[in-house]
């Protein structure tokens, strides 16, 4: 199973595929994560990375569709994958066609998670992240059982530089300027499935699954 988890900031994409990759034990690629890595490595993509990241810009394509291209080497894609936050403008979707196609191997759905921006900007202002695991908790709707610390390993909770009121403001006029025109993009390729990304995750991750499964079935 491929997929593409298409939505705003805010959408639920990473939630959904973290436990979508739990479940088909597929790669949860997610560009964000891998960029938020390379800065906190000092490395020197996340040296490039960082400011335009801060501010909410998109990353220059030169470096972003390297690192996913190597990264769908890595043998963990074997069995499937999701793409979390990436493709973000129509280049990457070209790109991203052309690499797949190169190795032989297809997008089986893309799908968009339709979110309104109320739900974005109260999940998204609210949102706390785990240092050492990455889990991703929300001060009201998911809190941690002691606040400030992960559940899951104990790591420290924080916010990211980028969830503040300002730069989220700019993370989605980005996204309608160069993200939105990808749900046409993949309607065009006749693999695009609309979901709200609205509802409760579970119910989400419910109904997803049953979409894949009819997928895989036919
Ligand atoms: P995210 O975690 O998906 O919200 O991404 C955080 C930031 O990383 C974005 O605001 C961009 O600066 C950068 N980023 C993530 N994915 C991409 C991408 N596919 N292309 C360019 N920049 C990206």
């Amino acid at each position: 199973m491929r997929i593409i988890l298409l939505g705003p900031p805010g959408a639920g994409k990473g939630t959904q595929a973290d436990i979508l990759s739990d479940h088909y034990n597929i790669a949860h690629i997610a560009t964000g994560d891998l960029l938020r890595e390379e800065v906190d490595n000092d490395t020197a993509l996340g040296q490039k990375a960082k400011e335009y990241m801060r501010k909410g810009e998109l990353v220059p394509d030169s470096l972003v569709i390297k690192m996913v291209l190597k990264r769908l080497e890595n043998p963990d894609t074997k069995n499937g994958f999701i793409l979390d936050g990436f493709p973000r403008n129509i280049n990457q979707a070209r790109e991203l066609s052309a690499g797949l196609k190169d190795k032989k191997i297809e997008i089986d759905l893309t799908v968009y998670l339709e979110t309104s921006e109320e739900v974005i900007i109260k999940r998204l202002s609210g949102r706390r992240i785990c240092r050492s695991c990455r889990a991703v908790y929300h001060i009201v709707n998911v809190p941690p059982k002691v606040e400030g610390v992960c559940d899951r390993c104990g790591g420290e909770l924080y916010q990211r530089v980028d969830d503040n009121s300002q730069t989220i403001k700019k993370r989605l006029m980005v996204y309608e300027q160069e993200t939105a025109s990808l749900i046409d993009f993949y309607k065009g390729l006749d693999k695009l499935y609309v979901a709200s990304g609205d509802i409760d995750a579970q119910q989400l991750f419910h109904n997803l699954t049953e979409v894949f499964g009819k997928k895989i079935a036919a």
